[in-house]
């Protein structure tokens, strides 16, 4: 029996996005370590602005989830030390796991030791990422803005442990900890795979990160921050930024947010002969590119090297079935649309030497295209 609901069931999405918003996280007007993305949002958090956009957070609360729900997962069967605060006068953030090494661990209360202590004590972050991140991690591992991250986080357990508040004073009295290693657990939320990268803990890189946070605190205003990323349509952190308006202005049909930048003619100039530079660099690339595209045609899909070789499309495309629906419409006893046959007219006009009659639809336009000649000096 099929039943019918004249109204949609409710969205889960408003409630989610309220609880997010509740969020110590997203409330949070210190600089945490976990806002290091960008120079300028970090900016723009550290000095109280109320955001100017709500965007896109579905994903994001996807990965929450999931997040929250692993490292319960993994503090109940393994006993880990997970979602734990550390801090300093300038800087804090929740370290998602702490894995101590074993002389750390037994100078804990029996029932605060993990299960399997590290051969070092190791930070561990965890990112949920798409399938199409998923090539790029395993090829590039994590981002500066991570590393930034999760270094900010080791170097604050290092040099202060963990903060001596509620719920962790047993863990604040352990005092400066020797992180020796840091790692990424990094989870496909489509897919369920999981990879993990490593590194030491590295004492020199740690300082960058402290000098990072250092230059976002002097600054007297967000605007004297740089923009980590090249905004939005170019960047998925910018898309998605609660700080988006505030950064490139509000956007204007017809024109790219990233306009703003140039000037004058001089700055136009600049950009034009970088560009020009740019396409002569890649043009031997692009080159190659076709010509090693063109070998591998034909190639068995399969694991070659380091590389996993697959083919997509070459599949027929659907197109309407005319004569399918014109039967159904006939057999529901219903009016057949008659629309004139624009391609024989058009080839009955062409065979007669008559041009094809056109207008101008000023709704469509054609995509813009840029097109750059040498001047043509004297
Ligand atoms: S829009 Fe992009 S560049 Fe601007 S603050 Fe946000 S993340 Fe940074």
């Amino acid at each position: 029996m099929t039943i019918t609901t004249l109204e949609r069931p409710v969205s889960l999405w408003p409630a989610a996005h309220a609880a997010d918003a509740r969020r110590p996280r997203s409330l949070q007007t210190k600089i945490g370590a976990s806002d290091t993305v960008c120079a300028r949002r970090a900016g723009y958090l550290l000095h109280g602005r109320t955001p100017t956009d709500t965007g896109e957070k579905r994903k994001a609360i996807l990965g929450t989830y999931l997040h929250a729900g692993m490292l319960e997962a993994a503090r109940e069967e393994y006993g880990w030390i997970i979602e734990r605060r550390v801090e300093d006068d300038t800087i804090r953030g929740h370290i998602d796991a702490v894995q101590l090494d074993s002389r750390t661990a037994a100078r804990l209360p029996k029932r605060l030791r993990p299960r399997l202590p590290a051969e070092e004590t190791t930070v561990e972050d965890i990112k949920t990422k798409s399938t199409y991140q998923w090539d790029n991690i395993l090829r590039y591992g994590a981002s500066d803005a991570e590393v930034r991250q999760v270094l900010l986080y080791a170097d604050l357990l290092r040099t202060e442990g963990f903060a001596d508040i509620d719920g962790q004073r047993q863990l604040a009295r352990l005092g400066p900890l020797p992180v020796g290693r840091i790692r990424f657990r990094f989870i496909n939320r489509d897919s369920g795979d999981d990879h993990v990268q490593e590194m030491p803990f590295n004492a020199e890189r740690a300082r960058g990160a402290r000098w990072w946070v250092a230059q976002v605190r002097a600054a007297e205003t967000p605007e004297d921050l740089p923009r980590t990323f090249p905004g939005p349509g170019l960047s998925v952190v910018c898309d998605n930024c609660p700080f988006k308006t505030a950064c490139w202005g509000p956007t204007i049909a017809g024109q790219r947010p990233q306009s703003m930048l140039i000037h004058d003619d001089a700055e136009r100039e600049r950009a034009l002969a970088e560009y020009v530079e740019v396409s002569e660099q890649m043009k031997p690339l692009k080159d190659r590119l076709k010509v090693l595209r063109a070998q591998l045609d034909g190639s068995e899909p399969g694991v070659y090297g380091d590389n996993v070789l697959t083919w997509s499309g070459g599949n027929p495309t659907k197109v309407d079935d005319i004569d399918a629906m014109v039967a159904i419409f006939q057999r529901a006893g219903l009016p057949v649309p008659m629309a004139p046959d624009v391609a024989a007219m058009k080839a009955q006009l062409k065979a007669a030497g008559i041009p094809v009659p056109v207008r101008l639809d000023h709704e469509r336009r054609t995509a813009v295209s840029i097109n750059v000649a040498a001047l043509k000096k004297p």
